[in-house]
């Protein structure tokens, strides 16, 4: 199999795939559409890329332009695409501006005619122009260079990663290699931002050579979902329709309790369900039943559709051990687990095995969750990442938790002497142990005068 032969490699791009830590390729076929490519396998758990942004911004509503911007724009709801019109303005340098003047902002930051030519071969998105004349007018932009503009925020929409922290209110950082990951529904990549903002790509599994690489475009709720929400979720939002292998295969996410025996009805094909004591069910018929139990009876969701269902794995909001390991179970079995929510479930299972005042607690367990979501997310993110190292911190505490425990279960025996009122579990075994203690002392006692009347 050599895809080279087919495709071109993109040169803009070599300078760019030579950074990175293996050997990649981003190919362009006939019809344009590009791909980032490694020629040698990837290990599990590998850095594949570090990059730098080709820019950042990030917009407030402190700064009276942005907040004009994202006014026209529509308001708070559309703030991503203030941030993208707020990227292009970024972008344009000095003479791009009628009269040479540039509206001010608070950072101050300007761009190079450099940075505009590697931003215009990224794939642009194909935007409604209406409202980018508007923001053009406010921000002084020549009447020459509006098309250019327009150009520009589209190369933001279609390639731009939101790098939003907890306190800034709306950020948006364009990189150059990343710009080149398409979207699969079961990525082999995950991605991740650094401190400083740098885009960092991973393996989320082993990964063959000349296999394309890819991430999720899907926030982790729409993941889980059925392959026509998938679909329409990046049609809406990114503007394409998903033809990936999970989308092509049948929809496993859709199960439903069979009628005729205890077992469900999984998807064998696109529009057929089958169950293994022979019974059939069509789309058509599934789908009716997905809605009937959305619409008339959603207590019994579980019953109905099983735990496999994505609406079943959506109604268990409620954190407690037994939603938690369902969820878990859940997505193991769709292929999904090596993903950061994975990592997030596991650490709140152990959270709640921590708590000594519930019925639930159980340090030994919690230190495995926590042992088991630092060792995932050690995998996704790097060791260095946050996420890592509070769980091996939390699994620390919950093994010292676990041995001091054992360690109060120790001395107990000491007490052997003192009389026992407790009639808990340790009190009964102990109590059993001193009377099979005392057995084997009256056996011995007995063994030995036997001995001795035989001996004599
Ligand atoms: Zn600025
Ligand atoms: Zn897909
Ligand atoms: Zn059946």
């Amino acid at each position: 199999m050599d895809i080279l032969d087919d495709i071109d490699p993109i040169e803009e791009f070599e300078e760019y795939c030579n950074q990175a830590r293996y050997d990649l390729v981003v190919l362009q076929d006939e019809a344009k559409d590009r791909k980032l490519v490694t020629l040698e396998e990837i290990e599990s758990g590998s850095e594949i890329v570090y990059d730098y942004p080709l820019y950042e911004v990030s917009g407030s509503c402190n700064d009276a332009l942005f907040a004009k911007i994202l006014e026209i724009v529509g308001g708070e709801g559309e703030a991503d695409k203030a941030t993208m019109y707020w990227g292009a303005f970024h972008c344009l340098v000095q003479e791009q501006f009628t009269d040479g003047k540039r509206p001010p902002c608070n950072c101050g930051l300007g761009a190079s005619h450099q940075l505009q030519e590697q931003i215009q071969i990224l794939h642009p998105e194909t935007c409604d122009r209406e409202i980018t004349q508007k923001v053009a007018e406010l921000l002084n932009i020549d009447l020459e260079v509006i098309d250019f503009y327009h150009e520009l925020f589209g190369a933001w929409v279609g390639n731009a990663f939101d790098s939003s922290g907890p306190d800034e209110e709306y950020c948006g950082a364009i990189y150059f290699l990343p710009s080149m990951i398409n979207h699969s529904c079961r990525p082999n990549c995950c991605w991740s931002l650094s401190e400083d903002n740098s885009f960092i790509l991973r393996a989320r599994r082993e990964i063959n050579d000349f296999e394309e690489l890819t991430i999720s475009y899907l926030p982790e709720k729409i993941i889980k979902r059925c392959t026509e929400e998938r679909q329409n979720f990046l049609y809406d939002t990114k503007g394409f329709t998903c033809y990936c292998d999970r989308c092509e295969e049948p929809d496993c996410v859709r199960t439903i309790r069979c009628n005729a025996c205890d077992d469900f009805l999984k998807p064998v094909s696109q529009d057929l369900w089958q169950c293994q004591c022979g019974n059939e069910w069509t789309e058509d018929e599934i789908e009716k039943k997905e809605i009937f139990v959305q619409e008339e009876d959603a207590t019994s969701i579980e019953e109905m559709l099983g735990p496999l269902h994505y609406l079943t794995e959506e109604s268990w909001t409620e954190k407690n051990v037994t939603n938690l390991q369902k969820r878990l179970y859940f997505l193991k079995t769709h292929q999904l687990y090596n993903s950061g929510e994975v990592a997030e479930v596991l650490e709140a299972l152990g959270d709640l095995q921590v708590d000594a005042t519930k019925e639930w607690y159980n340090p030994e367990n919690a230190a495995q969750c926590f042992d088991e979501a630092a060792e995932l997310s050690g995998h996704l993110f790097g060791t260095d990442s946050e996420v890592h190292q509070v769980n091996r911190r939390k699994m620390k505490l919950a093994l010292k938790d676990h041995a001091d425990n054992q360690k109060q279960k120790e001395l107990k025996p000491l007490n052997l002497e003192l009389p026992m009122n407790g009639r808990d579990e340790d009190g009964k075994k102990r109590e059993h142990s001193t009377k099979k203690f005392r057995k084997r002392q009256d056996d011995q006692k007995k063994n030995m005068k036997e001995k001795f009347a035989a001996g004599s």
